[in-house]
């Protein structure tokens, strides 16, 4: 018995002077390098007193050291618990405690600011400053870059990642060594990753897309990344000519295309380019073929169980879906009141079962089971539908259903045909309170640069291809929609803000 997650993701480059991370000021960290730094930070932790299974919450840039961090925890036993680096001071009080970290690492920037919340935790604080002036760092550079990996077996808990909290309060989702391995060796297979090769990693370290997709490909294949702190267009398109693949997000994607100097010459010699933690739009997809040649493989997962499906690397990578569940992923689609397997081409709750599926969510036992079947389903509280070529389609969040005199409105239907109109350049659309019909239907424009759509013109259109019970009562314009650090749309956000609009006498 050894340590699954460190024996095949960190322990196989022992010693390899191969590179591994790859930085924007043409540094270089080989495997072998990077190993030392994280048994040096693993000899550290284990001076801390901290058990196997203790939560060290970390909220730090990304850097090369933090990663090591992940390292060190795995070797150690730890849970891994990285924050997001916008967490406010009251955010992190409230997960630092939900946690019940036994370790708090952050920069020496926030440590004013985490003490009292450690403090009131018992928690031990430690700073990680890449430099080597933070207290962890410091008391790591003294030590041995050599230490045994304590014994875990692949059941036990590797990392607590907090959800993105799009649709209400965060949750911590508990992640096996098992769930991070499978997923990680599916990829590298499916999405034929070598140690030749070098992905450009734009994306935050704190997310299950940075870490858990992209860092473990690279680490289960062996090859190397170009680690930018983040995505900063002018970074990526100097050293795109050295990557071979990219992982982003759908912003990722209309950044660059928004941006001349990202020419099809440029993106030339590229193997692959994946997208996912947002729905890609067709337009993207379409545009980026055009300018590139390239098709974009998008992807299809969450916190709670890393990836679910994939377009496929060869054959037709269909737009506007996800693809089909991975292999060793079972996918199910079904009634959200009955919980009954609906026919093929419905529209319902998107389940699945897998290796990949986590094992609760920290300290909140009747959400566990109430979405975490006991056959080992998880109810994932997206909809969608699988068309007869078994490719999945996400049509929207379960909770952003919208149900207005009885019937039920899914948003994506009527975004598409909005995203269609002249002048726009994306839409989003929410139920909000409606004296009479319970809810109904308010759509929320972006005008494309230096346009003004003709809301007259548009709510017409929309009302010759749609069901009168799909109409929007309402067009609105906003400057631009309000996203979270991974993209996504904050509905809960516009809900919040129009919520009085049709109740108010
Ligand atoms: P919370 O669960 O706290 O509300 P969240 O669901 O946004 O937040 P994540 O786990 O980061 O937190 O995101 C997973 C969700 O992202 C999925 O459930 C799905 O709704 C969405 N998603 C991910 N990839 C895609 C994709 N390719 N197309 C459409 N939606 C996607
Ligand atoms: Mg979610």
């Amino acid at each position: 018995m050894g340590n699954p997650l460190y024996d095949r993701l960190f322990g196989i480059h022992a010693g390899k002077d191969t590179p591994f991370l790859l930085l924007p000021d043409g540094q270089t960290i080989t495997h072998a390098a990077f190993l030392d730094t994280a048994a040096r930070i693993a000899n550290a932790l284990n001076g801390y007193e901290l058990e196997p299974g203790d939560r060290v919450a970390v909220q730090v840039e990304k850097s090369p050291e933090a990663l090591a961090l992940y390292a060190a925890c795995a070797q150690t036993g730890l849970i891994f618990l990285p924050l997001n680096t916008a967490y406010t001071s009251g955010e992190l009080c409230y997960f630092i405690e939900n946690c019940g970290a036994a370790l708090v690492v952050c920069d020496a920037a926030k440590q004013a600011e985490l003490t009292p919340i450690a403090e009131a935790q018992n928690a031990r604080l430690e700073t990680l400053n890449a430099d080597g002036s933070g207290s962890l760092m410091r008391r790591a550079l003294g030590m041995l870059p050599a230490f045994e990996p304590v014994k875990r077996t692949e059941g036990d808990l590797a990392a607590f990642l907090y959800t993105s909290g799009t649709t209400g309060r965060s949750k911590g989702a508990m992640l096996t060594q098992a769930n991070l391995l499978s997923n990680a060796e599916t990829l590298v297979d499916e999405w034929r990753f070598t140690q030749d090769d070098v992905l450009l990693h734009a994306l935050p370290i704190f997310h299950t897309h940075g870490l858990f997709v992209a860092t473990n490909v690279i680490l289960a294949s062996g090859g190397s990344m170009i680690f930018l702190p983040k995505f900063d267009l002018d970074d990526v398109l100097r050293l795109m000519p050295n990557a071979t693949s990219m992982m982003g997000v759908p912003t990722f994607y209309t950044r660059l295309l928004a941006d001349d100097r990202f020419t099809g010459d440029l993106a030339q010699h590229m193997r692959l380019f994946i997208s996912g933690s947002a729905p890609l739009l067709a337009e993207t997809h379409e545009r980026f073929e055009d300018r590139t040649g390239h098709r974009i493989l998008e992807r299809y997962g969450m916190t709670e169980t890393n990836m679910n499906t994939s377009n496929p690397y060869d054959g037709e990578r269909r737009a506007g879906t996800v693809g089909f569940p991975l292999p060793g992923v079972e996918l199910k689609v079904t009634n959200p009141e009955t919980g009954e397997a609906l026919p093929q081409g419905e529209i319902g709750m998107i389940e699945v079962r897998g290796p990949n599926v986590f094992e609760g969510y920290w300290q909140m036992p009747e959400k566990t089971a109430a979405e975490l079947r006991e056959d080992g389903f998880f109810i994932t509280g997206d909809l969608g539908r699988v068309d007869v070529d078994g490719y999945v389609h996400i049509v929207g969040r379960g909770k952003d259903l919208i149900i207005s005199g009885g019937f039920n409105i899914y948003p994506k239907e009527v975004e598409l045909v909005l995203d269609d109109q002249p002048g726009v350049l994306e839409s989003a659309v929410i139920g909000v309170p409606h004296a009479d019909f319970g809810e109904t239907v308010l759509g929320i424009l972006v005008a494309e640069p230096g346009r003004a759509p003709d809301l007259d013109a548009i709510m017409a259109s929309v009302q010759n291809q749609l069901a009168r019970f799909k109409h929007p009562s309402q067009l609105i314009v906003l400057n631009e929609l309000p996203r979270n650090t991974m993209g996504k749309v904050q509905k809960n956000a516009l809900r919040e803000l129009y919520k009085d609009m049709f109740t108010a006498d």
